[in-house]
């Protein structure tokens, strides 16, 4: 699932090539992914129109358009937008393309379908209710040890549960929650609020730098996640999922538990 570095990827892709260009027209293949707004009326609203820039927040990606307009998605499972030249060949599970006037194609492509798409009239994106209950972005400056002191603070779910409650913290999936873990040495079942002062630093600090590498290595290789450019991320995660399944740290055995329903990975001996 494409988590922040993956959407952020994604969102800088977008910015580099989609200001200023015109949507010419629209085909909708599958108009399941739009949650606002029928096939027809998301294909009259968009043509015409001009996209501005693209911005992220937590995993949401938000296209502006000139008019006011603004084009939010959610990939999900496996969602991914491609820009790419009309005449390259469209691949199964494209849901809908937007053709541009210099012969391009933004594309969208969801084969598991779980991927949202709205387009808001001017105006609506201030007050869209899923993005009004995001926590904090955690590269953000805000995003200090006292705030995540205060996150944890008062809490006895598991610290990992916490990362991954987009109301805390925007942006961290399962992936980049174990990988944060890791690096600050804290086991992902212990009680929020047990963590002590150090141990809450090295986590702040772990989950900035997890971000940042993955960011830098265009995020994660995995089958279902590309860039706009069609080409995969190469962000190798250290336990989650690891190949070797060994800690790059001890070499003790990385053991793998279900936490809240999902696979995760951590180091018996690094993780207290
Ligand atoms: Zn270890």
């Amino acid at each position: 699932m494409p988590e922040l570095p993956e959407v952020e990827t994604i969102c800088r892709g977008l910015q580099e090539s989609l200001p200023g260009r015109r949507v010419k027209h629209v085909e909708v293949s599958w108009g399941g992914c739009l949650k606002n707004l029928a096939a027809d009326q998301f294909q009259s609203r968009l043509e015409g129109c001009v996209f501005g820039g693209v911005r992220r927040r937590g995993k949401y990606l938000l296209l502006q358009l000139e008019d006011g307009q603004t084009l939010v998605a959610h990939l999900r499972m496996t969602g991914g937008f491609s820009l790419c030249p009309a005449e390259e060949p469209l691949r199964l599970h494209t849901h809908w393309w937007a053709e541009l006037e210099d012969g391009h194609q933004l594309r969208f492509r969801d084969p598991r379908k779980f991927g949202l798409i709205y387009l808001l009239a001017p105006g609506q994106i201030e007050s869209f209710p899923p993005l009004g209950k995001l926590g904090p972005e955690p590269l953000s400056a805000s995003f200090t040890v006292s705030c995540l002191t205060s996150l944890l603070a008062g809490s006895n779910r598991r610290v990992k549960e916490v990362l991954l409650d987009q109301s805390k913290v925007a942006g961290i999936g399962n992936i980049y929650a174990d990988e944060a873990l890791y690096l600050a040495k804290v086991q992902p079942t212990r009680p929020a609020d047990s963590l002590r002062p150090a141990e809450i630093k090295r986590l702040r600090r772990g989950i900035r730098l997890v971000l940042e590498n993955s960011i830098r290595s265009q995020g994660r290789s995995f089958s279902d996640y590309c860039q706009v450019n069609g080409r995969q991320g190469d962000y190798a995660p250290l336990v989650h999922d690891a190949d070797s399944a060994y800690c790059p740290s001890c070499s003790c055995a990385i053991e793998k538990i279900r936490l809240g329903g999902r696979g995760t990975y951590y180091c018996p001996r690094c993780q207290r």
